[in-house]
This record gives C-alpha cells, sequence and structure tokens, in this order.
C-alpha cells in the first residue's frame, strides 16, 4: 500500500495526481496537497486582469475534484521536506511518503528590484489569481483616466516572456477599441536580447514576426534592459534612462519556492530541482518533479542574464512522465520508463491575431546547436486556438484525465510534436542531468 504525495495543484500538480490515480491500484494512497483551495490555468489570467473574463472561468474547487477522482486532498502550504526520513510537513501534520511529486511553481522575485511588484511595490503582475485580481482592479482604474505610458516588461532573470507580450498587445487592442489608444504611449522594457527571443533562440520567425507587430501596434521597444528601481510612477533602468508609467505591469525573475530553497542538496542556489531526465531527482531516487520548479539551463549566453522558458505544455508532458516513472518504480505497471521530450508549444494572442511559437525541443541539440523544428506562425486562428485549448484543459481537469492519447496524436499531427517517448533501461542518456 505506497503512498505518494504530489505537492502542488497547478498545471503539473493535478494532471500529474489524476495520472497516478489511473495508474496505481486503488489500495494506493495518492495525496494531492495545495496552499490554494482552487486549481487555476494560469495562462489565463491575462485575460481575467485585461476584465476579458471573470476569474471563475479559469479555477475550479480542488475539494470536488479530489472527492470525485479518488484523492487524498490536503489543502495547506508545504513547509519542510525531509529527503531521507521521507516526510512532507504540511500545517502541523507530517506525512509519511514512498515518492513524492513536486510540482510548486515558481516563487516570485519581486524583492530583487526595489519597488517591483504588488506587495508594496508600483507595479502589477499576473503570475497568480490575487496578483491578476489587483492588476484588473488598477486597469480599470487606468482606463477610466490614463495618467501616463502604459510599460509592460520582463525583468532580469525571467524565464517567461510570452505572458508579457500577450499583455501589451491585448492591453494595446483593448484602448484601442475603448477610443483610448492616442492618449496612451506604450513602452516594452525586456531582458531579452532582442524582440521575440521568449528566451529561446533561433526560433524561425519569431523576431521578424514579434517586431513586425510591436512596430505596426505602435510600442517602442527598449531591449537588453537591466531594470534596476521602480518608483511610484518610473521605471529607473541601469544605463540612467527612466521610463514614466501610469500603469506597469512587469514580470519579476522566478525562483523555487521557500520549502526547497531549505532542504540542503535539494536544489541550486535559486532553488530549481536538478532532475534526471526521467524527472527524478539525481541523488533522491523518490523525488520527482515538473513544470518551473525544475532546473532547466539557458544554453544562450545573454548580455543580461534570463531563464528558460518551462510552457504549460511541456508541464503536462513531464507530469505524464513522472506520474508514469513513479507507477513503473512502484511496480504497478510493466513498462518501459518514459521521458519528456521537451517539445515546446506556446499560443501568445494578441487581441484580434496570434503567434504561435514551436520549438522541438526547446534546448536545442548541445553539438548541432540545432532542434528538429522549431518556427512561428500568426493568424486570428491562434486566439480561437488558445480559446479552444484552455475549454478543452478544464474539460479534462473536471473529468479527472491526465494526457489522453488522441492529445498526444493531435498536437503530434497538427504541429509535429512528440512530447514523451520510451527509454530503454539500457540507455545511458536517461542518466544525463539536464
Ligand atoms: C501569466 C502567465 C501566463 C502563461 N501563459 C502560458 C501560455 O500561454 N502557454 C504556456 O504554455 N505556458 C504559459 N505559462 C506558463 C505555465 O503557466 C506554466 O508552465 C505552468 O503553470 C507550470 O505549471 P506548474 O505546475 O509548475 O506551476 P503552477 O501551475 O504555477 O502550479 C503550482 C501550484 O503549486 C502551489 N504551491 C506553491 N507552493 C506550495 C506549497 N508550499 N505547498 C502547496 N502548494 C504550493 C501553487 O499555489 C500553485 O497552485 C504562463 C505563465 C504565466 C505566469
Amino acid at each position: 500500500m505506497a503512498h505518494v504525495v504530489v505537492i502542488g495543484a497547478g498545471l503539473g500538480g493535478l494532471p500529474a495526481a489524476y495520472e497516478l490515480r489511473h495508474l496505481l491500484p486503488k489500495s494506493d494512497t495518492v495525496t494531492l496537497i495545495s496552499n490554494e483551495p482552487n486549481f487555476t490555468f494560469i495562462p489565463g489570467l491575462i485575460q481575467i486582469a485585461l476584465d476579458l473574463k471573470p476569474i471563475d472561468h479559469v479555477q475550479l474547487d480542488l475539494v470536488p475534484l479530489a472527492r470525485r477522482h479518488g484523492l487524498n486532498l490536503i489543502l495547506g502550504a508545504v513547509t519542510a521536506l525531509d529527503p531521507d526520513r521521507r516526510q512532507v510537513t504540511v500545517k502541523d501534520q507530517t506525512l509519511d511518503y514512498d515518492y513524492v511529486l513536486i510540482a510548486t511553481g515558481a516563487s516570485l522575485a519581486f524583492d530583487l528590484i526595489p519597488g517591483l511588484g504588488p506587495h508594496g511595490g508600483y507595479t502589477q503582475s499576473v503570475c497568480t489569481p490575487s496578483h491578476a485580481l489587483a492588476a484588473r482592479q488598477a486597469w480599470l482604474k487606468f482606463l477610466e483616466q490614463p495618467s501616463g505610458p502604459l510599460v509592460v516588461g520582463a525583468a532580469p532573470g525571467a524565464g517567461c516572456f510570452g505572458p508579457a507580450y500577450e499583455f501589451v498587445l491585448m492591453a494595446e487592442h483593448e484602448l484601442r477599441k475603448r477610443g483610448l489608444r492616442d492618449q496612451v504611449e506604450i513602452v516594452y522594457i525586456t531582458a531579452e536580447p532582442y524582440v521575440g527571443h521568449l528566451g529561446v533562440s533561433g526560433v524561425k520567425n519569431a523576431r521578424e514576426y514579434t517586431a513586425d507587430l510591436m512596430e505596426q501596434r505602435g510600442v517602442r521597444v527598449i531591449d537588453n534592459a537591466v531594470i534596476q528601481t521602480v518608483t511610484p510612477d518610473a521605471v529607473l533602468l541601469a544605463d540612467g534612462q527612466s521610463i514614466p508609467f501610469g500603469y506597469s505591469m512587469i514580470l519579476p525573475a522566478f525562483r523555487g519556492v521557500e520549502f526547497i530553497r531549505q532542504v540542503p542538496g535539494l536544489a541550486d542556489e535559486k532553488g530549481f530541482i536538478p532532475i534526471l531526465p526521467t524527472q527524478r531527482h539525481p541523488e533522491f531516487p523518490h523525488i520527482y518533479t515538473v513544470g518551473v520548479s525544475i532546473k532547466l539551463a539557458q544554453p544562450d549566453v545573454t548580455p543580461v542574464p534570463i531563464g528558460m522558458p518551462k510552457s504549460g505544455q511541456m508541464t503536462e508532458a513531464m507530469a505524464t512522465a513522472a506520474a508514469h516513472n513513479i507507477a513503473v518504480d512502484l511496480g504497478a505497471i510493466k513498462a518501459p520508463q518514459i521521458i519528456p521530450t521537451l517539445d515546446a508549444l506556446c499560443f501568445a494572442e494578441f487581441g484580434d491575431t496570434g503567434i504561435a511559437y514551436i520549438a522541438a525541443p526547446v534546448i536545442p541539440d548541445p553539438v548541432t546547436g540545432k532542434r528538429r523544428s522549431s518556427y512561428a506562425m500568426r493568424g486570428p486562428w491562434i486566439v480561437w486556438a488558445k480559446a479552444a485549448f484552455e475549454e478543452y484543459f478544464m474539460i479534462k481537469m473536471r473529468q479527472g484525465v491526465g494526457m489522453p492519447w488522441f492529445e498526444k496524436l493531435g498536437l503530434r499531427t497538427l504541429f509535429g510534436l512528440r512530447l514523451l517517448k520510451s527509454v530503454p533501461p539500457s540507455d545511458p542518456s536517461k542518466l544525463a542531468s539536464t
């Protein structure tokens, strides 16, 4: 009677818990620990911040989901993990585990830049449900009387740029729709080496399509930017520029959540957890990690440091692989281990059009520097595709489904993405750390 604990009920944790529940016998327990009462589809938060839909469109109450789908849910924040004793502490309970799967996403490093972020700072964020709601309140006030430029961007060390592009171009679209565009100058400030890099260099057409759109929409771009301080009405850069704003949304650098950083030998200095390709920890064989919590080195040396994006769909593939491999380790299924290919697809919507960025895999071959395929596509269909994918994902989470075969087949047929592959036990690449 094994006990598997999943920490975090986001895009990685909830699908992983469902996969585990399907793969393990009923006598085994799958415990899901979440510090939030809801599952949130994080990519939908930009629309919440811009008041395009209510928050309940992207959230699901975890209590009925867990009851319906056989998960032992504990609501509370994990505060400690002891890999040697195989124990997790949540609130006043200590749980023993056979395997733990960490899917706690990002902790937001606003403290690295004075004045950054909604907690005592002057910029908004869209990274959590409460941030998106606060950003919406400020946005509605801004629309009543735009008091200065709109400044959107990503701080040095950020590893997630798509949401910043979506925010700036969707906000531009909204301002146009409301007849306010002439009153608002728009500036995009980014640590990326060029517009359209998104933390992933060399994606065919990505730079050109993104730069074209920013130019057509009249968005001034400042790249290679080092944001040093934010005051109540301006972003100050290391090169001395001061960019005034009436409304600002800046994505911070990410790091691993606090309890991870407290466990000796578990993570790197930023709190990101190293993994083998199977998602297992190289030193602690009973710990698996998926999603934003993993360590994924940025292969590009850029003038301003940036992280590597870990997209939602990559996270889902990691969750599927980790759940499968835990079931193999426990002897619940007889199959080779599987690994995610890290093929990435990101639909970015910009109001009346969008760009799909495809990098398969996200990390190029270290020898040739090439990927199997990588390109960008653009058009209004991306807005519809993103909305359809969001709807599909929410249905899956309601129904207790992880990553079904037709999703894998669909992504392979439409975009050439492979998502997962089996590893023969003798394959040494399985042992190499990413
Ligand atoms: C605004 C935004 C837009 C995005 N848009 C896209 C997109 O369009 N396409 C795309 O592919 N990717 C997108 N991403 C990236 C995508 O959201 C992530 O890849 C994905 O959410 C990662 O899943 P995760 O499980 O690692 O983290 P999350 O989904 O963030 O889930 C982590 C969960 O763990 C919980 N948690 C944290 N600490 C604890 C603790 N101590 N105890 C218990 N629970 C804890 C958190 O509350 C959270 O519920 C976007 C990201 C952001 C921020």
